[in-house]
């Protein structure tokens, strides 16, 4: 499979509803496998989203939500616009998994700003939905209504298939937050759209279906919207495993509706086997409370009551699991952002020069290449302390560091409030470069004619008794190079240090001493 293969492959696993989640994680897992191997970082971690989506759908949430994270910063970093949208939406799905509203509104609202015109069909619809949904779970039914309907016009002008699972969201919405009016026109337009658009439904959008028609109290709909329910399911290809143990509840809800209490009976003892054997706390939680209705159905209280206490266990074991997974999935989330600014420490120490605290010539090497093509007005200078040797000689290395650190320390001051987006690097032993941005070499060389004179009129005795302290400084700017590149700059500079050395030390030399103009060539 080349690149754009796999990248059509990607997409028709990102822009999708369902999913068979055990199997396409193993699927999504080769995919990364072979988007590494063809060394394209972008598709590389397109999969690996999917992979992490699929994961969550498993309910390994507190992996997907660490993971989710090496994504995040690998779009931001390479600004890879739709990979961003894509995790912020699954960043809420984990978040609305974990009972966390707050924290999954925040990542929909994200997911939708992000929105532009490279975005897909799919996303403009969804990614509406969930911020919908999103603020239904934080208790925003009006907002969540609002987000619906801008999504079903963009569905309907894009003719987005996205728009039934939207229609479903959303009449599973008004129905659980008891507008049953609205959720039955819901229920329609989803049914109507189907037919129209020929998309055939699937067992989620038949499960809340069925629920709104017992709601209803309309059984023998319910009954036939579910057989035809659990017929897809049976078919496989929409979705998790998982969900058969919900539709299971469903239809055993519409059996006790129909007075069918022994199918109603056996139905949920077929989900609690599944619900056990795929450890599904959620529907287990429901199906203890229908199990507690139908006893009662059946007249058999006392049954009934003992069903209601297990509910009760269940749904509050079901919250206490919830608030753990959302601790550690809190606590992967912090450590993987302590290990990022750990790494970007790591990397600061590494750009800076230990004993004086400035940056070195890896910083240099950095920075300066850009200064160079896009600053015409850039000027350098190479600032290199005075017969140092005798310092450590007569004096020690220690006193040879002191020294060095004071004069790191003015330069920086001076450097700084000469001109604040300059800065200066040791370049190693005693020798300084100093940068300043949008500074002419005229005006430059005046500014390090003063931090020289600054810099031999501290108090050093203290520190040097009867030596002194000065530097020889060389100037250059992109003009006197002979092309625009770090190499040459920096070699004029080093020449006119040279120049300083050698005229007697304590001075500032630029290309116009050079020339003989007169100058700032001077001696104090
Ligand atoms: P010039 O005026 O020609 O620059 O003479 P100089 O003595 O300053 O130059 P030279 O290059 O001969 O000697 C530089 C000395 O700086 C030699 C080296 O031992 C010392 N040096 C380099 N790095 C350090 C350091 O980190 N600490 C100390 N104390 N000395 C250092
Ligand atoms: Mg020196
Ligand atoms: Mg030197």
């Amino acid at each position: 499979m080349d690149a754009e293969a796999l990248s059509a492959v990607l997409l028709s696993i990102e822009d999708k509803r369902s999913w068979d989640a055990r199997a396409e994680l193993i699927r999504t897992s080769e995919l990364e496998q072979l988007a590494i191997d063809l060394g394209d970082e972008l598709l590389a971690m397109r999969a690996r989203l999917c992979k992490i989506n699929m994961r969550m759908r498993c309910g390994d949430l507190a992996a997907a939500a660490e993971d989710i994270w090496h994504v995040n910063q690998w779009a931001v970093e390479h600004d890879a616009h739709q990979l961003l949208a894509r995790t912020h939406l699954i960043w809420t799905s984990i978040h609305l998994h974990l009972g966390d509203a707050e924290q999954g509104l925040e990542h929909a609202v994200l997911a939708v700003e992000l929105l532009d015109d490279e975005s897909t069909d799919h996303m403009h619809v969804w990614h509406r939905t969930k911020l919908a949904d999103a603020l239904y779970f934080a208790d925003d039914m009006d907002g969540a209504r609002i987000r619906y309907a801008q999504a079903e016009e963009v569905a309907l002008r894009l003719g987005s298939p996205a728009l039934l699972c939207l229609l479903n969201n959303y009449a599973y919405v008004e129905s659980t937050g008891g507008d049953q009016k609205r959720a039955n026109e819901i229920a329609e337009r989803l049914l109507r759209l189907a037919d129209e658009w020929h998309i055939p439904m699937e067992p989620a959008f038949l499960d809340t279906i069925g629920s709104i028609q017992i709601i209803n109290g309309d059984f023998a709909a319910a009954e036939e919207t579910m057989r035809r329910c659990l017929e897809l399911h049976a078919k496989g290809k929409w979705d998790d495993a998982n969900d058969m143990a919900q539709y299971l509840v469903t239809l055993a809800q519409v059996q006790r509706g129909l007075g069918k209490y022994d199918l109603a009976q056996a139905n949920l003892e077929e989900a609690h086997r599944q619900c056990l054997e795929r450890d599904l706390g959620e529907s287990l939680v429901r199906l203890h409370l229908e199990q507690a209705e139908l006893y009662a159905a059946r007249g058999d209280f006392e049954a009934a009551f003992a069903a209601h206490k297990v509910f009760f266990e269940a749904h509050h074991q079901q919250q206490s699991l919830q608030k753990e997974a959302r601790a550690r999935t809190r606590q992967a989330m912090f450590e993987t952002v302590e290990a990022r600014q750990e790494a970007e420490r790591f990397r600061e120490q590494a750009r800076r020069d230990p004993l004086t605290g400035l940056h070195n010539r890896r910083y240099v090497d950095e920075r300066l290449p850009d200064l160079i093509r896009t600053d015409p007005a850039l000027t350098v200078a190479l600032v290199d302390l005075d017969h140092f040797k005798q310092i450590n000689d007569q004096l020690s290395h220690d006193v040879g560091d002191q020294v060095l650190v004071r004069v790191a320390q003015v330069l920086a001051r001076e450097v700084a409030a000469a001109c604040p987006e300059g800065f200066v690097a040791r370049m190693g032993g005693e020798e300084f470069l100093v940068v300043l941005p949008g500074t002419a070499v005229p005006r430059a060389t005046a500014q390090l004619d003063d931090i020289r004179r600054t810099l031999r009129n501290q108090h050093w005795s203290p520190i040097t008794r009867h030596l002194p302290v000065t530097v020889s400084i060389g100037v250059a700017g992109l003009i006197d190079a002979e092309e625009r590149a770090q190499a040459p700059l920096l070699s004029t500079a080093d020449g006119h240090l040279y120049a300083a050395k050698h005229g007697g030390r304590d001075r500032v030399v630029s290309a116009a001493d050079l020339r003989g103009f007169a100058g700032h060539a001077s001696a104090a």
